[in-house]
């Protein structure tokens, strides 16, 4: 059977439309300038539907599949890492309302959030705990008749523009509780720089790529939240909870990293092809050639794998080992592939004059975030070699 049908083909013309007509114009701009992805950027993709597309239509999304929107996301990406990640964000909330949220929180949050009218950010990592999530720290205490958020998130990315933000708090205070004393909470804020001080602050971090998206610390200190925004109103499942949208998650993240090498091997495959040296193209000399030709094999490897986890997700099998291989093997492929495009590129790759600093610079990420390398081969290693 054919991978894609039409519509996928559809899909992936009209997001490449989209991109070469709306993104790819502005992207090195603002990212040399250190800019966010521009409003009228994010709602042009809310109004396309592309933040609610794997949400059920009841929910008022789109209803496709795991595949469509590993290609939106790679078409995005292709244009501007930033633009490819701002709906990931929606996907990981709507996911986790979708799947656990209580039959009010589907019915009154989900179709804001697919229509791109309500915002999110993740806010699960603590400056103590990063791949630990089991040992967060950061409390949510029962008051009146919500609860009261005390403690510190960071690298919370798009806090800024966020009306929720969705946190991992400690509701059991008994340490010995571990995961089971986290719960998950849907925290409405007003977008903004501000955030709400003195209960709610946040302080952008400085990185050095990913420039359109920018990512916070947070301190909370007795940020209210109404006992509404548990998800799912239930304590204690946070934990388990944010592990149903890691499948979603990791296979998104694929899909961003092979947009990112493709980018920078259609950058260096064009400059290869018009800069000459020796008197002839530099895509003559072998070493050039076979550069771009080793590139292409390694996209197209990680291109492999995300769809064969999209296959899978759809068929509602489990694919947390196919996911991860694909997570795992795609953000070390950015990297080397967006490194070799730089060289393609000689002096120039090192200036802000082309693209392939961007690059090189935003597929450096991909190896950190939803679940460093480290942790991505952990996981692998214990389905393969225990759960069997
Ligand atoms: C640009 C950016 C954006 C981000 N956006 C978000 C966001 O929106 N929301 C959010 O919640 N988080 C976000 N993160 C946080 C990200 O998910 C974490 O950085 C990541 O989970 C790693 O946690 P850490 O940084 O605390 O590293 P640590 O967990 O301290 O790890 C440090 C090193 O030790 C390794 N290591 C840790 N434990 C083990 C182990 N058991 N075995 C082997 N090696 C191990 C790691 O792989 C890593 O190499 C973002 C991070 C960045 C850089």
């Amino acid at each position: 059977m054919a991978l894609f049908s039409e519509i996928h083909r559809e899909i992936r013309r009209s997001v490449r439309e989209f991109v070469e007509r709306e993104v790819e114009p502005v992207a090195d701009e603002l990212d040399n300038a250190e800019r966010e992805v521009p409003p009228e950027i994010v709602q042009k993709m809310a109004d396309l539907g592309y933040f609610g597309l794997i949400f059920s239509e009841d929910h008022g999304g789109m209803g496709m599949d795991t595949l469509s929107m590993a290609l939106v996301t790679e078409e995005l990406s292709r244009g501007w890492l930033s633009v490819g990640s701002v709906m990931t964000r929606m996907l990981i909330t709507g996911t986790l309302i979708e799947a656990h949220g209580s039959d009010e929180q589907k019915r009154e949050l989900l179709p804001k959030i697919a229509s791109g009218e309500r915002l999110t950010a993740a806010a699960f990592t603590e400056p103590d705990y990063g791949s630990d999530t089991a040992s967060m720290q950061m409390r949510a205490v029962k008051d009146g008749d919500g609860y009261a958020l005390r403690g510190e998130k960071t690298w919370c990315t798009f806090a800024n523009r966020a009306h929720i933000l969705t946190v991992l708090a400690r509701t059991d205070p008994d340490p010995s509780k571990k995961h089971k004393g986290l719960s998950m909470f849907l925290v409405e804020k007003e977008p903004g720089d501000d955030f709400a001080p003195p209960e709610l602050t946040g302080s952008p971090i400085p990185t050095i790529g990913y420039k359109g998206m920018k990512s916070y610390s947070l301190a909370f200190d007795g940020y209210r939240t109404p006992a509404a925004s548990l998800l799912g109103g239930q304590e204690g499942k946070g934990f388990y909870q944010l592990m149903a949208t890691y499948e979603y998650a990791r296979i998104q993240t694929a899909a961003r990293a092979v947009g990112v090498a493709q980018a920078a091997f259609d950058a260096a495959t064009r400059y290869a092809k018009e800069r000459v040296q020796f008197g002839v193209p530099i895509a003559k000399h072998q070493a050039i050639r076979h550069k771009l030709a080793h590139m292409a094999t390694e996209i197209e490897a990680a291109r492999q794998l995300c769809y064969f986890a999209c296959t899978r997700k759809d068929e509602g099998a489990r694919c947390d080992l196919e996911a991860g291989y694909a997570k795992a093997f795609a953000a070390e492929m950015a990297e080397r592939v967006t490194s070799e495009a730089l060289q393609v590129f000689g002096g120039y790759g090192y200036s802000r004059e082309y693209p392939a600093q961007r690059y090189w610079r935003d597929a450096r990420i991909f190896r950190i975030f939803e679940g460093t390398s480290e942790i991505q081969y952990e996981v692998i290693a214990r389905r393969l070699l225990d759960d069997r």
